[in-house]
Order: structure tokens, then C-alpha cells, then sequence
């Protein structure tokens, strides 16, 4: 393995556009434009790089304790090859998962990559983009006459890393050529100046994932703000992309009532009347596993996450182990405040699910 190291990188704070401090590149990734793009660019910046076998093998990160690595690992990209060109299911939202990245450098307390990520909490991104468009194709012409709808946001807050790779741009472009494709991603970022102007036909979904007040102060560090989010979701929206918004988690807390009837008020205040016609609304209550909780305690030992087992309900899981949820009676009352408040604000949109 090689090593050149240049110098500490400058980050961006004004726009809070992710630099990373440590980048890997696989040396066949340098063959496509993309990852000779993404390579030029981190020599401009002056980031550390390394060369690495595989984007799945990286085991020398920096930092003396676990904790330290983790940090350091959600810093770190790792610019390779899709080579599973097998795409998952993506349940309830879309048919398949559209893999352009793996990993988020956010650090919301509550999030499931912190389990489905395991040992591998860097960020992947995959330069190889025709082989997963060629995928798509085969997926859309699989289900034809069917619309088949791909999520792109499943491994990863793919909007964060858009300044770096443009893949989103490129995924709107090829699925506003598509009858049968459809795309959707979600974002806690802002970052959505260069997809304005994609030719998106329609065929792209973008969501912004909100909170209440109480839950983005205490469990989102390094995102965007609710205020920079809504500007983002004014300016998809009067680029013509149907929109939505995903209410993820949903947290029961003192002055939820309040805290959910203000987001959704806020919501109405700021977007501009005329592109909220076609609104869709995902709702989604806080859960978590076992699994995860021992995971999240120990990176974020003071979180105010509350993951009392004992205060929820266990949900049996299809694959593996079940998860905790709300009990009936506060789903039941989350659900009703949260749809209530929406036909109040928003009588024209649709809300997909309460999960
Ligand atoms: S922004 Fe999304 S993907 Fe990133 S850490 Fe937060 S919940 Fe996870």
C-alpha cells in the first residue's frame, strides 16, 4: 500500500460542503473520468490520500481507541468499484436500492447505518456509474409495462456527497430518459444547486428529512439546518421536482405536540403555495434494535436518545431480530397528531405511510 501524504486539508464551514481528511482510492478507479476528477480535486485541496487494494478492506485508519477511529473513519472517503451490481429491495418506498455510496459523514445518533455498516462506518463512493445504470436498465425492463422506482439513499445521505461526485446529477438525467425508471432520494443536506437544472422530466423525487426543534438539536450533529433544508426543498420544487418530506424519527419527548405542530406549520410558512400540489409525506416512529442500542451508547455515550426497552413494544422482524417501536397507544397518537397536522397545512398532499 502506498502513502502520500500532502498536507491537513481547509474545510469549508460557510457552506458546510463535506472535505474530507483522509481519502483511499482504489487504483482501477482512477481509470474513469469520475474518479480522476475526484483524485484531481483532493490533490487541489492538498487531502491526504492512499492507494488501497479494495474499498472493502480498509483497515489502517488512524486513531488510538475505536471511538477515535470511528470519528476518523466518518471523515474518511473511499473513492472505489461497485462490484455487487446485484441491487437490494428497498422497502416501503421504492423497489430497488440504487447504490452510489455507502456510508454518511453526518452523525445522527439514531441512524441504522451505525448497524448495517458494521466494522465500515468511511464513506464509499463508486465511480463505475454506467455499470450501475446498465443494472437499473436491466431492472426496469424486467418489470415492464410496471414502473420500477429506485431509492438512492439507503446506504448513504447521497445529497452530502453530490459537490464531490455529481452521481445524483447523472442518476436524474438517465432516469429523466426512462418511461418505466423512477428515482428517489432523501437528504438532511442542502446541497442541491447542481441538480437545478438536471433533466429530471419528472421522474426524480427528492425528499428532505425534518424533524421537530428538539430532535435535530440533539440527534443530528453535522447536517444542514432545518432552515438551510427548506430553502433547498423551495428551490427543488421550483425546479419542477415532485418533492416530499420524511418525518424520520418521529420521537416521542416533552412537547412533542408542540414540537410537530410547529415543523409542519414552519413547512406551510416557508414553501411557496404553488409547488406543494403534488406533496408526499413519509412518516416514520423511532425504532431500534438491540443490536443497535449497545452500538449507539457506546459512540454516543450521552446521547438523550431514549432506548428504554422497557417503555416500548417489540415488533418481530422478517429477517433476524426484531425491532423495538412504540407501544400502540402512542404510535396511534403520533400518527393522528402528525396526519392531522398535515391535511391542516397541506389539504392536497399525500401522506405514504406510518411505519
Ligand atoms: S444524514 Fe442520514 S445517513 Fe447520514 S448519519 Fe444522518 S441519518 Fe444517517
Amino acid at each position: 500500500m502506498s502513502t502520500a501524504v500532502i498536507k491537513r486539508p481547509k474545510t469549508n464551514r460557510s457552506t458546510l460542503s463535506f472535505v474530507p481528511e483522509l481519502v483511499y482510492f482504489e487504483p482501477s478507479a482512477l481509470d474513469y473520468p469520475k474518479g480522476q476528477r475526484i483524485f484531481d480535486w483532493v490533490k487541489k485541496e492538498g487531502i491526504p490520500y492512499r492507494m488501497t487494494t479494495s474499498h472493502n478492506r480498509i483497515t489502517n485508519l488512524p486513531g488510538d481507541t475505536e471511538l477515535e477511529q470511528y470519528k476518523i473513519a466518518k471523515r474518511t472517503l473511499v473513492v472505489g468499484i461497485r462490484k455487487t451490481l446485484k441491487f437490494d429491495t428497498s422497502k416501503p418506498s421504492a423497489e430497488y436500492a440504487i447504490p452510489i455510496a455507502t456510508g454518511c459523514m453526518a452523525h445522527c445518533h439514531y441512524c441504522y447505518l451505525q448497524t448495517t455498516l458494521g466494522a465500515k462506518p468511511y464513506i464509499r463512493v463508486y465511480v463505475n456509474m454506467d455499470d450501475i445504470l446498465n443494472a437499473a436498465q436491466g431492472y426496469i425492463e424486467e418489470r415492464k409495462p410496471e414502473i420500477t422506482r429506485f431509492e438512492a439513499a439507503c446506504t448513504s445521505d447521497p445529497v452530502g456527497l453530490e459537490p464531490i461526485t455529481g452521481s445524483l446529477r447523472e442518476l436524474i438525467d438517465y432516469m429523466g430518459t426512462q418511461e418505466n425508471g423512477r428515482l428517489r432520494f432523501v437528504t438532511k443536506f442542502h446541497h442541491v444547486d447542481s441538480l437545478l437544472d438536471a433533466n429530471h422530466n419528472g421522474h426524480t423525487r427528492i425528499r428532505f428529512s425534518v424533524n421537530a426543534k428538539y430532535v435535530i438539536k440533539n440527534f443530528e450533529p453535522a447536517t444542514s439546518s432545518f432552515e438551510q433544508r427548506i430553502e433547498a426543498a423551495a428551490k427543488v420544487a421550483r425546479a419542477g421536482y415532485p418533492m416530499g418530506f420524511i418525518i424520520a424519527p418521529i420521537i416521542w419527548h416533552d412537547g412533542w405536540e408542540e414540537g410537530y405542530g410547529e415543523l409542519i406549520a414552519s413547512l406551510a410558512a416557508q414553501l411557496p403555495s404553488d409547488v406543494t400540489k403534488d406533496l408526499t409525506f413519509e412518516l416514520i416512529q423511532h425504532r431500534f434494535t438491540k443490536t443497535a442500542k449497545a452500538v449507539i451508547e457506546k459512540r454516543y455515550p450521552r446521547t438523550k436518545l431514549e432506548m428504554d426497552i422497557e417503555k416500548r413494544k417489540y415488533k418481530w422482524g422478517r429477517w433476524g431480530q426484531g425491532k423495538y417501536v412504540y407501544p400502540d397507544e402512542q404510535a396511534n397518537a403520533l400518527r393522528m397528531y402528525l396526519s392531522e397536522r398535515i391535511f391542516e397545512h397541506f389539504p392536497e398532499a399525500k401522506i405514504e405511510y406510518f411505519t
